[in-house]
């Protein structure tokens, strides 16, 4: 039986340790997803340490096999991630590997039938504790074993007591799957790293504190991406193997438009970045001129710039981008990071101050979109928690809202109240991940029927309600837009999604982030479809997913005959730069040519290649 003396793991990890604080650091260059462009210097601030100690807890005897099985399930959560950090190696510098690769085959040994676990459970067997408990007493039993041992590197010893403890902690985040995760640690200025910000997470980053967001998770049009953009913060996701390769503390250079990070950056690269950092903010005040000015086609045709609103913070850039109106606000804001849901009253004094602030100018509200990646544990309480395998073919967007109506008719009345509020025609809403038209139809026999409670209630409501609208984001409701025309006022095309569901690529996760490719002619061909139908019935229709703020994209959207973008608020002048730089008939026939293309290399050539030809001519 073994005593006192350390795992072979234990002391292999703190072997490697040892090595690399001996090493002198080198400047470490990883390649992720651009995500959100700046750059950002500063120290990083590692999030992956769990928040805080579980709370010590006992357990009744008759739950001694329950609490065995959940350490079991947070053992295998652990190998899972190790192993996946594992399998990234490959992406990172040689030098980096060398260190990492024998860290990780400790890590996992540790997680085998090793000393840490068989005491865990003896713990929760014999002392009736809380396997998170249990986990906590046997690593610091054995980091005392390990402390005490006869050795004079006093040095080595603590590093290798650390290892125990850092799987221990492994096993305590997975254990206690902490809700909610506090931002206000982090210094003025360091760039956050984590294995993954979920979108809750990211309403609560403070852009002027964080400097940047680096992730192992995460694709470019994720709802994480989408928010980091959204605040303006530069950020990289999908860095493979950035958690094992950054220590907080660290110096570091993140490129969100080339989607790099460099960790001990050297001198020249710090010098590099410094002077990015001028250049991004001249760019701004060039852009920044833009603002009053027209957003027109050299022909003529006016075009409409949106923005897109996550989080009521972003109010101030959606009027310094000089947007026409808010074209999407997501309201899953009002949702996150709380144990509650917001009731009607609730969500009024959260919708009125927007619609205020736009004095008059339109504004979209679409109803809570839950599900899918948006559904998180750590959101809110009381909405269902899908108990589907496939969350994002579940009960997600309308399903759910249907399928819990008081919800919907919470939402509806306080969208309604506001509206009274507003200006006639100045609100609209929007339903989310539409798929078959009799979605809409019953969404809208809530809607009149809340809206005949309000007004018996003496309620002020607009004369006429606002128009209620329809997300075309999957392939189903593309295919089917004529028939879902005949019951919506009008057609939001949500490309992001729209693009995962046609392409079967999880938009947030980095693994398939290369085959993540809305210029695939299925996806086009599905936009395509989706907007002359809408225009055949001359129904509005605006483009508001992740390609609409994309100024390359300008001519070829421009023609297949959109004429309303609506887009991260920062996108809108350079989006507008190239309204202003186009002509119709061009866009038209450039549209013609690409969608006359099968390969998406090809399509990506042309719009390339006319995109290089509008900066030549602007
Ligand atoms: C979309 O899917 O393109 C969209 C705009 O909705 P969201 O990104 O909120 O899912
Ligand atoms: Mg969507």
């Amino acid at each position: 039986m073994k005593t006192d003396k350390p795992d072979k793991a234990e002391a292999k990890g703190g072997a490697v340790a040892d090595r690399r604080a001996a090493r002198r650091v080198k400047e470490t260059v990883i390649r992720g997803i651009a995500v959100s462009p700046g750059i950002a210097i500063g120290p990083v601030f590692d999030t992956t340490e769990p928040p805080a100690e579980a709370p010590r807890r006992s357990i009744a005897e008759t739950a001694v096999d329950a609490e065995k099985q959940r350490l079991a399930a947070a053992v295998a959560a652990s190998r899972k991630q190790v192993a996946k950090l594992k399998m990234r190696l490959g992406v990172l510098p040689e030098e980096a590997q060398e260190e990492l690769e024998p860290l990780l085959d400790a890590y996992a040994m540790m997680l085998g039938d090793s000393r840490l676990i068989r005491g865990a459970r003896k713990r929760i067997e014999s002392g009736l504790l809380a396997a998170e408990t249990a986990v906590a007493d046997e690593a610091d039993a054995i980091a005392d074993v390990i402390l005490a041992a006869k050795d004079d590197d006093k040095a080595g010893l603590r590093r290798r007591a650390g290892e125990v403890r850092e799987i221990a902690r492994r096993l305590t985040r997975n254990l206690t799957q902490n809700p909610f995760r506090s931002f206000k640690d982090v210094p003025e200025g360091a760039i956050l790293v984590a294995e993954e910000v979920t979108p809750a997470d990211a309403a609560l980053l403070d852009p002027a504190r964080i400097a940047g967001v680096a992730t192992e998770e995460g694709g470019a049009d994720g709802h994480t991406a989408i928010m980091l953009r959204a605040l303006g913060i530069p950020a990289v996701l999908g860095v493979h193997g950035l958690t094992e390769a950054a220590r907080r503390g660290d110096q570091m250079v993140l490129d969100g438009a080339a989607g790099t990070i460099a960790l001990h950056p050297t001198a020249a690269t710090l010098a590099w970045a410094k002077d990015q950092v001028g250049v991004y903010a001249r760019e701004r005040t060039k852009l920044a001129k833009l603002r009053r000015l027209p957003s027109i086609t050299t022909d003529g045709e006016e075009v409409e710039l949106l923005a897109n609103m996550e989080i009521p913070a972003e109010l101030p850039l959606i009027a310094q981008a000089g947007a026409q109106g808010i074209g999407l606000l997501r309201t899953e804001f009002l949702f996150m990071n709380r144990e509650d849901l917001p009731d009607e009253d609730a969500q009024v004094a959260a919708y009125a101050p927007i619609v205020e602030a736009m004095a008059g100018d339109p504004i979209t509200i679409r109803v809570l979109d839950w599900g899918g990646e948006k559904e998180m544990e750590a959101l809110a309480a009381g909405v269902p928690s899908q108990t589907s395998a496939n969350p994002a073919l579940g009960l997600r967007g309308i399903r759910m809202l249907l399928k819990r109506p008081e919800l919907l008719e919470a939402q509806f009345a306080a969208i309604l109240r506001v509206a009274g509020r507003a200006p006639e025609g100045a609100v609209r809403v929007l339903l989310p991940m539409v798929t078959i038209p009799a979605e809409v139809k019953a969404a809208r026999e809530v809607y009149d029927r809340v809206a005949r409670r309000l007004r018996r209630r003496g309620e002020k409501l607009p004369e006429k309600l606002p128009e209620l609208g329809a997300m075309i984001e999957t392939p189903g409701a593309a295919l089917a837009a004529d028939a879902i025309a005949l019951e919506a006022d009008f057609f939001a095309i949500g490309t992001n999604d729209l693009a995962m569901y046609t392409l079967a690529v999880d938009r947030g996760d980095a693994e398939v982030a290369h085959l993540y490719d809305p210029l695939h002619p299925a996806v086009l061909r599905l936009m395509q479809f989706a907007t002359e139908a809408a225009l055949r019935l001359r129904m509005p229709v605006s483009v508001c997913g992740e390609m609409g703020g994309n100024p390359r994209l300008v001519p070829l959207l421009l023609g297949l005959g959109i004429r309303c973008l609506s887009m991260n608020a920062s996108a809108i002048p350079r989006v507008k730069q190239a309204v202003r730089s186009l002509d119709i008939g061009d866009c038209a026939r450039f549209a013609r040519r690409v969608m006359e293309q099968s390969d998406p290399a090809r399509i990506r050539e042309l719009v390339d290649g006319f995109a290089t030809g509008v900066t030549e001519r602007g």
